[in-house]
């Protein structure tokens, strides 16, 4: 195969998670560190497990975090349609040629008669399973004459298409995460390929497109590796070449143990969504990273290195900068430990990449109720950005930048405010009457204020501190002032006297 082409091909059952992400990422970053294509394939044929605008969800949260498909159901392409509920045209065909060959068998079996089946066996303390064992026992075109296939055929009854699992093979399986592998096919069942409705399973579909959009390299999800096997001889079976496999390691747990899941998010706090995904049957919200106030950035250099360390164990990288470093053979096989922590601090380091511009029209695009034009946002901004790990934590932080304080931290004014402090502040306010109001001025002018009193730096910062804030923290008290202005900034003092009268 000569041109590398990629593939995402997420089902619609839900929101997409973490590892789904992840994967899309990986696919992504293969495919352009390549030179090939990125494709984006909608696999819909499980009609039971579709969810209404999971389709949408998935395609705004690869958008969001910039990996953007070279072909998907709303690009089109070459190998158009991208959903398979709108193959079946191309499926039907391939249905008949594996009937012709001895890799496939029909089944009439209905799901009640292989529910009676399965008990049985469970009463005896067995596991059913529909292969070579016993399939010649089942109602279907391997076990039953040709006359009575024929008759219900006739007669219309419905029926899958089921995979003929060879008796007693060893499969070599070849993956470039994990290297090779064995099954013996004697532990796999004979899968159903076709449903009664005449539309292939993920199997065959899957394995149909992947060959007829020319799929070089599949890259997903470890739990896909019990289908290798099964892939392998779908191809073989088709007399495909078959692409070239890698199977991602799980993303775990933050404690290391188990699978990453919903639950752990709600317990910790940390969204596993990219973006806000809203169960249409319950009307439940999960949260998003989007919606958190994580950078679309930070977010997939956070993702990306949850599996694969890129060279010199760097750590912040752009999106091309991951594709000209990805390498499959550097990416892990063991499970990667999620970290909130970790994906805090990536957000935090991609905060102080952003412009202030840029962080501006984040706040102003958010719902934080900001009263103050937008030359002063850039100003508090600049003051606050270094503190903050989300866009949201410049207004939290900074709120006295909005508003007066209207109380004052018990513990901070016990330290910070004693008998002389409204004398003290009360001359200071009026120094300040005449004083240009810019932080290097501000700075001399308390400074000297301080000293010609003979009192030291705190006794005058602290409670200055105090009444513009409310407690004892923030940015340079003089850069407070600038920005407050003047009548704000001795109005905030004369508050305070009033209130530690
Ligand atoms: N539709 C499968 C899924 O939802 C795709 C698996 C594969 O990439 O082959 O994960």
């Amino acid at each position: 195969m000569d041109k590398v082409r990629v593939r995402f091909a997420p089902s619609p059952t839900g929101p997409l998670h973490l590892g789904g992400v992840r994967t899309a990422l990986y696919d992504y970053l293969f495919a352009k560190n390549q030179g090939g294509e990125f494709v984006l394939r909608i696999e819909d044929t499980d009609t039971a497990r579709y969810v209404e605008g999971a389709e949408e969800y998935i395609e705004e949260a690869l958008e969001w975090c910039g990996i953007i498909a070279d072909e998907s159901p709303k690009k089109g392409g070459t190998f158009a349609p991208y959903r398979q509920s709108e193959r079946r045209h191309i499926y039907d065909k391939y249905t008949e040629q594996i009937l012709k060959t001895d890799y496939a068998y029909i089944a009439f079996d209905t799901a009640e008669e292989l529910d009676a089946i399965r008990a049985e066996y469970e009463a005896r303390g067995d596991v059913f399973s529909y292969d070579n064992k016993s399939r010649n026992r089942l109602r279907n075109s391997i076990a039953l004459s040709e006359e009575e296939v024929q008759r219900l055929l006739d007669e219309k009854t419905p029926y899958v298409v089921r995979f003929k699992m060879p008796i007693d093979r060893t499969l070599n399986l070849v993956d470039i995460i994990r290297g090779n592998s064995s099954v013996n096919t004697n532990t796999l069942d004979d899968k159903v390929l076709v449903k009664n409705d005449g539309m292939p399973t993920y199997h065959f579909a899957n394995i149909i497109d992947d060959h007829e959009m020319e799929i070089s390299h599949v890259i997903r999800g470890e739990e896909w590796l019990p289908s290798l096997g099964l892939h392998t001889l779908l191809y073989e079976a088709m007399g495909w070449e078959a692409p070239q496999f890698a199977h991602l390691s799980l993303i775990l747990k933050p404690e290391g143990k188990g699978k990453l899941s919903k639950r752990d998010g709600d317990k910790f706090g940390f969204p596993v969504f990219p973006l806000n995904f809203t169960d249409p049957a319950t009307g439940n919200v999960s949260k998003g990273y989007r919606e958190s106030g994580y950078l679309p950035e930070a977010f997939i250099n956070m993702v990306a290195l949850l599996g694969w360390s890129p060279a010199d164990d760097k750590e912040i990288l752009s999106l091309d900068e991951m594709a000209k470093e990805f390498d499959l053979n550097k990416v892990h096989k063991a499970g990667a430990r999620f970290s909130k922590e970790k994906a805090e601090w990536f957000n935090h380091q991609y905060i102080q990449k952003t412009s202030d511009e840029d962080l501006l029209n984040i706040l102003k695009n958010s719902d934080l109720n900001l009263t103050l034009s937008d030359d002063k946002l850039l100003k508090v901004i600049k003051l606050m950005k270094e503190r903050a790990t989300f866009p949201k934590d410049i207004y939290e932080n900074g709120k006295f930048f909005f508003e007066a304080p209207t109380s004052y931290d018990e513990k901070a004014s016990k330290k910070a405010w004693n008998d002389e402090t409204s004398a003290i502040l009360g001359e200071l306010a009026s120094n300040l009457e005449e004083a240009d109001f810019n932080a290097e001025n501000l700075k001399q002018t308390v400074h000297d204020f301080a000293e010609n009193k003979g009192l030291g730096m705190g006794k005058v910062m602290m409670p200055l501190r105090l009444s513009l804030v409310g407690e004892l923290k923030g940015p340079d008290v003089p850069d407070i002032m600038e920005l407050l202005g003047k009548e704000e900034t001795i109005s905030r003092i004369n508050n305070a006297i009033n209130n530690f009268k």
